[in-house]
């Protein structure tokens, strides 16, 4: 079930990277340097313990915050210096977030809220409502299609927001605790339809997790502690340590 696949050998570009990237809220530094690559079609888990950093770091490589200090890297586009317009232009287009808290639209429907990256990206709504549909059934809440998010319980709504990130087609998703809701087998279902979807459609993945048991499920482990990486987890590092760094 967990296929692994072969590490990226030296030299291979990443697809997106991370090198020394800083980012202080007040007094509090949740990042402190911190470094990351991944690769296409790679799916990297990183986990660590509360207040390490995580959430910062996906906000940092998806875009939606910039750091401090430090550069992020797509292809070979620098998010920096990039306009807001292109910056949101590049989200919404190559780049699929399942944020931490759910954070779907509470006036639309699921269904609404999973066709709108598709009626944004110009696809007209008939197959916009078609193509969400088939998501909201990959990932078995397509009972839950005519209901608001305050209508559904947490672990629907994330399978909702899982379905919403992956509709357009990424080519990176960004996962903030995906399976954060759910007991455990709708975590292995949720994990087994996202790491399938993935690999089917060479879409990379940053995986954040505090579970061991879905941070088995990715290719590579990194493990970020008072925001900075270090390669393997503190707990797991038999897996990650299986595999050449790259
Ligand atoms: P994690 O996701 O690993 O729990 P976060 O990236 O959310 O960690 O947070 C790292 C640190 O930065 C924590 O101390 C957190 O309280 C702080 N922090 C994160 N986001 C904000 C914010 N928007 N405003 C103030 N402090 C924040
Ligand atoms: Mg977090």
């Amino acid at each position: 079930m967990n296929t692994r696949h072969e590490q990226h050998p030296p030299g291979v570009s990443a697809l997106l990277s991370a090198r020394g990237l800083r980012k202080s809220y007040g007094r509090t530094e949740a990042l402190r340097g911190a470094s990351l690559d991944l690769h296409e079609g790679e799916i990297l888990a990183v986990t660590g313990s509360s207040g390490s950093g995580k959430s910062t770091l996906l906000h940092c490589l998806s875009g939606i915050v910039r750091p401090d200090e430090g550069v992020v890297t797509y292809g070979s586009e620098e998010l920096g210096p990039m306009p807001e317009q292109r910056l949101s232009e590049l989200r919404r287009r190559d780049f699929g977030v399942v944020f931490q808290f759910g954070q779907l639209i509470p006036e639309l429907t699921a269904l609404d809220n999973v066709a709108l990256p598709l009626l944004l990206a110009g696809t007209r709504r008939g197959p916009a409502q078609q193509r969400a549909g088939e998501w909201l059934e990959r990932f078995g809440v397509r009972g839950q299609a005519g209901l608001r998010p305050g209508e559904m319980s947490g672990g629907q709504s994330q399978r909702v927001a899982l379905a919403r990130a992956l509709v357009t087609g990424p080519k990176v998703v960004f996962a903030d605790e995906p399976t954060g809701a759910l007991d455990s087998l709708a975590g292995e279902q949720v994990m087994t339809t996202l790491v399938h979807t993935a690999r089917e459609s060479a879409t990379a993945v940053l995986l954040i997790t505090h579970d061991a048991q879905v941070a088995a499920y990715a290719d590579r482990e990194v493990g970020l502690r008072d925001g900075v990486v270090h390669s393997g987890s503190a707990d797991t590092v038999g897996q990650g340590a299986a595999h050449r760094e790259g």
